[in-house]
């Protein structure tokens, strides 16, 4: 390991220091610990990458565990759609599928042992007197006047807690540590609360339930994890986690360690505002292609190699930053110009007649599939007397720099032949171009003309007679703004209302007639496009993935 050294992140050479001075025998064991309220991020994705990769590179373990200790938000669903993403992102948890819940009944063991060993009480003081009394980063907290109970009195109390004869906030079991730590996580810590509410899994068992901050550790101890890693706003709660850990009676101390979370400009990423984004009505669901979720972005077409490779380029790193959503773009438009093979579909189409091609003729044009990927093959695209071609690619009386098609000039149709353009038909009430009239030359088939010259510009096009319709989703991004109700603005007010185009009536070459939904395309000069699940029955419904163009190299330069 010693060659590699200078490759590993922090993170990595941390575990390896440990692996290497024989600290749990050598065992690597990490956890993707979600919560199930909500939808899996890209966020998540880092710490899956992170979680599941520290442990494939030691020859260790992750476990899929669900910290599921918070009764009123989490839902089945929830763990549903975590399983599946963190499948579809690549990664395999085996039969390692745990459940904090699944631990309540030890957590309460641990509890009482606490409670038995003079390390926690039942205290009986209001929330809010609680919260008065925990002091100030700067004041230290006071003392409970039921801090000194007895053992026996509060093992007594809380069985009553556990047996349901408190209402909700009547008492909660705190862990006796230091009232005056410069560390308000130390301040006698509340382990349990009182919540009279079903949960999702354990249905109405428990009336009681264990803090995520007592939970956590406890369960990573249960479970043998080595190093759970975690994002930095709980460095301040590593001396708690500790010291449970030292505490309660578990068979394993794992060690906490935290990187920075992963913050992508345009882009909120927190659970909370994503379900505000999803019951308010501002995006169509979880999955809708502009939210940074990982099944969203499935159905943008993003695929799991390019977030990994995401993952990857990004690091792990100690200091918190804004990663440019133009190198997430980057790595996805990398890795489908790999893959995604090549077809031609004309968004917003407008008719051009070859005049001097017999009608009724057609020409299945040899097409290469993918020139990035010899083993993809070709196929053939027909080529007949009416076309389409973008109506962008046209202008009448065009500016200097517009080198596409105009009256008079001559421009290559991609794998076809050279056109002239020799007329325009207009729609008479309001003046809009409704066809092209055009000649071809036969002597330019497959795109190049025998005697040298050369044409200024390559248009996509489709024949209209085989052409199939369908829509197109076009994205720009949700907000307005880099960072999303930053300060005090509500980031509600930042969402960008042009963030989704519909376009129908476009026209697609006929190779994508019964698209699966989920493959990905490039449309020549377009950029990269996937099937939507909406398609069905002959209709068919395009995402834009991403553009051609990549931003990334620029904003790396100006860097
Ligand atoms: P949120 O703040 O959006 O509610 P969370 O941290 O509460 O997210 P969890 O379900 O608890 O969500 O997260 C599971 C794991 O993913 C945790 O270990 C958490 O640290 C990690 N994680 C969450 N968000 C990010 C992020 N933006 N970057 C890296 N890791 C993250
Ligand atoms: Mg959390």
């Amino acid at each position: 390991m010693s060659d590699t050294r200078e490759l590993l992140d922090f993170i990595r050479q941390i575990v390896a220091d440990d692996r290497a001075a024989g600290k749990t025998g050598g065992r690597v064991h990490t956890r993707f610990p979600p919560e199930p309220n909500g939808y899996l991020h890209i966020g998540h994705a880092k710490s899956i990458c992170l979680n599941f990769g520290v442990a494939q590179q030691f020859g260790g373990l992750c476990n899929l565990r669900f910290d599921d200790t918070n009764p009123v938000t989490e839902d089945m669903e929830y763990v549903e759609s975590i399983k599946k993403d963190v499948r579809w992102l690549g990664f395999d948890w085996d039969d390692r599928e745990f459940y904090a819940s699944d631990y309540f009944e030890r957590l309460y063991e641990f509890a009482e042992h606490l409670i038995r060993t003079g390390h926690a009480y039942v205290d009986s003081l209001t929330p809010d007197e609680i919260r008065e009394h925990r002091g100030t980063l700067t004041e230290a907290g006071r003392e409970s006047p039921f801090r000194n109970r007895t053992p026996e009195e509060s093992l007594d109390l809380f069985r009553r807690m556990r047996a349901g004869e408190f209402p909700d906030g009547a008492h909660v079991l705190r862990a006796k540590i230091d009232m005056a730590s410069p560390n308000i996580y130390m301040r006698d810590p509340t382990l349990y609360r009182i919540r009279k509410a079903s949960h999702y899994r354990r249905g109405d068992a428990w009336c009681i339930y264990p803090m995520y901050d007592y939970a956590h550790p406890l369960s990573d101890a249960i479970e043998g994890i080595t190093h759970s890693l975690c994002t930095l706003e709980f460095e301040d709660h590593r001396p708690l986690y500790d010291w449970l850990v030292r505490h309660a009676p578990v068979p394993s101390e794992p060690r906490q360690i935290e990187f920075a979370r992963l913050n992508i400009s345009y882009t909120v990423m927190s659970k909370r505002k994503l379900l505000e984004l999803v019951t308010g009505g501002f995006v169509n669901g979880w999955d809708d292609p502009r939210m940074p979720t990982l099944s969203g972005m499935r159905r943008r077409g993003y695929t799991p190699e390019a977030i990994r490779d995401f993952a990857e380029r990004i690091g792990v790193a100690k200091r918190e930053n804004l990663v440019d959503v133009a190198l997430l773009e980057h790595a996805v438009r990398e890795h489908l110009n790999k893959v995604a093979p090549r077809v031609m579909a004309v968004l917003k189409p407008v008719k051009l007649v070859l005049e001097n091609y017999r009608d009724g003729q057609v020409e299945d044009m040899d097409v290469v599939n993918n020139p990035e990927d010899p083993s993809a093959g070709t196929r053939k695209v027909p080529f007949s007397r009416e076309l389409y071609i973008e109506a962008d690619d046209f202008m009448e009386d065009p500016p200097k720099k517009f080198f596409r098609l105009a009256p008079g000039r001559e421009v290559r149709l991609r794998n076809a032949y050279f056109v002239t353009c020799t007329g325009v038909v207009k729609d008479p009430a309001t003046g809009a171009v409704t066809e092209l009239r055009c000649t071809y030359d036969p002597a330019t088939r497959g795109g190049n003309a025998p005697d040298g010259r050369k044409v200024k510009a390559t248009l996509h096009w489709v024949s209209a007679a085989h052409a199939l319709d369908a829509e197109v989703r076009l994205y720009d991004r949700l907000f307005t703004s880099e960072n999303p109700g930053a300060g005090d603005r509500d980031f509600k007010d930042e969402i960008n209302p042009a963030s989704l185009e519909m376009v129908a009536g476009c026209k697609a070459e006929p190779s994508l007639a019964g698209a699966a939904a989920g493959n990905r395309y490039q449309f020549e000069r377009l950029g990269y496009f996937c099937v939507d699940p909406d398609s069905s029955g002959g209709r068919l419904v395009f995402n834009k993935t991403v553009g051609l163009r990549d931003t990334w190299a620029k904003v790396k330069d100006k860097a």
